[in-house]
């Protein structure tokens, strides 16, 4: 038993994040580091038209003198899974008060495109936490589709994350034909998974009512062909005031709050249809 449980934490893989910040729980729960904004989120999610597309929340528990938050593994009885954690919104919004300059953003930066800081920019060696993601956006898929690819684990553990300059259609089509390797039944499999998430987010409370920031899509399939998606990382959502009535499919401007979800989404769903046609 112990040795099952040690396999399965050895092969168990965070995708995005700090590595740490997630991990699974000698019992086969995933915890991760507490976070009240999203605590709250998740105990709404549990009763909300949502619940299907959420691993479950079981609470969460004090270890080693940290809180954790307790939720459903989703990549349990899973078969050397596949993973692609896709980014629906970004951060901006949050980061435009921010204007100290950071130099490991700028060597961020300057690691994915040498050419891309100004001269100023150069001679200070940083760069606003705002100027390092709009660029982060403009380079890769978020201001053109809503989202972006975050990293990719392949059936042999092999982890991609090489995505900031993945931004055309036809890139994104592509790396999803990789990350599937043309398997058409799972690219429908995951089409038709989004397609019903459209419908529950029509449907859901909780959508209605919160801005949704730095969420992500979990794809996940298996050499055994389940395939599944999940909504996860709500420690940046928020609840909308009273009187705000967000829409979701408007980009973001100054004082909107609009997060533009469902731009991200009906991207990821077109896009499948484009690479189950090729
Ligand atoms: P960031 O805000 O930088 O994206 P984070 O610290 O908020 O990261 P998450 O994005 O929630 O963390 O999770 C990081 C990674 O951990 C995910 O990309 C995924 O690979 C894995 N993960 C998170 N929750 C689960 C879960 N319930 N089951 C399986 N894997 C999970
Ligand atoms: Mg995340
Ligand atoms: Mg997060």
């Amino acid at each position: 038993m112990m040795q099952w449980s040690k396999r399965t934490q050895s092969s168990w893989i965070q995708l995005a994040g700090h590595q740490g910040n997630v991990r699974l729980s000698e019992g086969g729960e995933v915890l991760k580091r507490f976070c009240e904004v999203e605590a709250i989120c998740l105990q709404a999610l549990m009763s909300d038209a949502l619940c299907q597309f959420v691993p479950h929340y079981f609470g969460h528990i004090s270890q080693d003198s940290e809180q954790y938050i307790r939720l459903e593994d989703l990549l349990s009885g899973l078969k050397n899974p596949v993973i692609m954690d896709c980014k629906m919104e970004e951060e901006i919004i949050k980061a435009r008060s921010k204007t100290s300059v950071r130099s490991d953003m700028y060597q961020k930066m300057v690691k994915v495109d040498p050419t891309a800081p100004t001269a100023e920019e150069h001679v200070q060696k940083g760069v606003t936490k705002l100027r390092y993601l709009q660029w982060r956006d403009d380079s890769s898929s978020t201001s053109s589709l809503g989202f972006r690819i975050e990293g990719i684990v392949m059936e042999n553990g092999k982890v991609l994350r090489d995505f900031y300059k993945t931004r055309t259609e036809a890139q994104v089509t592509e790396t999803l034909l990789t990350f599937t390797r043309r398997q058409v039944h799972i690219l429908e499999a995951y089409e038709s998974r989004l397609q019903a998430l459209n419908e529950a987010l029509k449907e859901s409370n909780f959508f209605n009512r919160h801005e949704i920031i730095g969420s992500s899509l979990l794809f996940v399939h298996d050499s055994n062909s389940k395939a599944n998606i999940w909504m996860i990382d709500f420690g940046k959502t928020i609840p909308t005031p009273e009187d705000v009535h967000l829409r979701h499919d408007i980009p973001w401007v100054e004082g909107n709050r609009e997060d533009g979800y469902l731009i991200g989404l009906t991207s990821l769903i077109t896009l499948l249809g484009e690479a189950i046609k090729q």
